[in-house]
């Protein structure tokens, strides 16, 4: 076996009693209004679906994203639809194009069918160089785009996705990963996944809306293109979602301002602790517009995220391209002056 679980991949046994942030998690639950919803579904739980909660989902996305009902799918999280986006349309013949660094779910499922896996760095200023990706595989089967970036926080302008789509080959598919989009005002590719028939815009539920643990995410395709993810089980209810996350999701999209209020407590965390940082000239990966941030310590990551866990704070991960560069997730204001005073305390220049 070439590659395990994406889910395990990305995130580390949470330690307990430590200060967790590393995963790129909501340190809080579900908006209490959409907890609610779920659980009431817990006692309604003998039917398969009490009331077209899939359907209800749908509306209440198509209203707030303007895509239409038959373009909307919904998964347990995006790391299986990404897996699905790579088994429908990569191969040995077609590969796969991403940035380096960034999430890896759909290029290790690329990697464990055969596909040529392509990984072109960011650009200085931490976007995708989309010219660079498509000139590394002209004839790839995928192009792969996150933003906000996992794991730098930043953003690829619109204009470039969008270019990424008219000159890629006709033929192959333009994957837009959108998990951290309500951390940035300057676009999302809604809109091309609603009008066009070669893009795939993926969410998840798991970051802003603190559903991680509740399993629940959307594709906005074509039809024809979900008919091929979806293989042997056809059609836009998969049968695989309990309940309790769909209704829960149904209410989450509609909270307009606790979205906002929740994004800027988070932003205000994020900027105070690269602040701190920054402060004891500590470099910090600028530009992200998300729930991570990043740190280049100058010195193996490995051995500074040990120390933190020695005081209890429990951060994330490396890539391989950058070993001395580690993803922090944003977390309540305590979490983060917890780590800001481990960090104080274990680092020396
Ligand atoms: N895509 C990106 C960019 C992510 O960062 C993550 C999780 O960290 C996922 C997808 C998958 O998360 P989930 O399966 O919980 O939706």
């Amino acid at each position: 076996i070439r590659a395990t679980s994406a889910v395990a991949q990305q995130a580390a046994k949470p330690v307990a009693g430590a200060v967790r942030i590393g995963a790129n998690e909501c340190w809080t639950g579900p908006f209490p209004v959409a907890a609610e919803a779920a659980f009431k579904l817990v006692t309604e739980g003998n039917r398969y679906e009490p009331d077209n909660e899939h359907q209800k989902l749908f509306d209440a996305v198509a209203a707030v994203e303007a895509v239409p009902t038959d373009r909307i799918v919904a998964w347990p999280g995006s790391s299986d639809p990404l897996s699905r986006v790579a088994i429908a349309f990569a191969s040995p013949t077609r590969g796969i194009v991403t940035a380096d660094p960034t999430y890896e779910a759909i290029w290790r499922t690329g990697d464990w069918l055969g596909a040529k896996v392509t990984k072109v760095p960011l650009t200085k200023d931490y976007a995708h160089d989309v010219k660079a990706m498509l000139a590394a595989d002209p004839n790839a089967g995928l192009y792969y785009v996150c933003s906000p970036n996992n794991p730098t926080g930043t953003v690829t302008p619109i204009a470039d996705i969008q270019w990424l789509a008219d000159n890629k080959p006709k033929d192959a598919i333009l994957v837009v990963d959108e998990a951290y989009i309500h951390w940035t005002e300057t676009g999302t590719a809604a809109s091309m996944a609603a009008a066009r028939d070669d893009v795939i815009v993926l969410r998840t539920f798991s970051k802003l809306f603190g559903m991680a643990g509740m399993r629940l995410g959307l594709t906005f395709a074509a039809p024809a293109l979900m008919e091929k993810m979806m293989r042997y089980d056809g059609g836009q209810v998969t049968g695989m979602l309990p309940m309790t996350a769909v209704a829960c999701g149904t209410v989450s999209v509609a909270q307009a301002d606790l979205i906002k209020a929740r994004r800027a407590e988070m932003n205000a965390n994020r900027d105070k602790a690269i602040a701190f940082l920054t402060k004891k000239k500590i470099k910090v990966i600028p530009g992200s517009h998300a729930n991570m941030f990043m740190i280049d310590w100058g010195k193996p990551a490995k051995a500074m995220s040990d120390a933190l866990l020695a005081e209890n704070v429990q951060i994330g991960r490396s890539w391989p391209i950058w070993p001395n560069v580690s993803r922090v997730s944003v977390g309540s204001a305590a979490e983060m002056d917890a780590f800001c005073a481990a960090v104080d305390k274990v680092w020396k220049a």
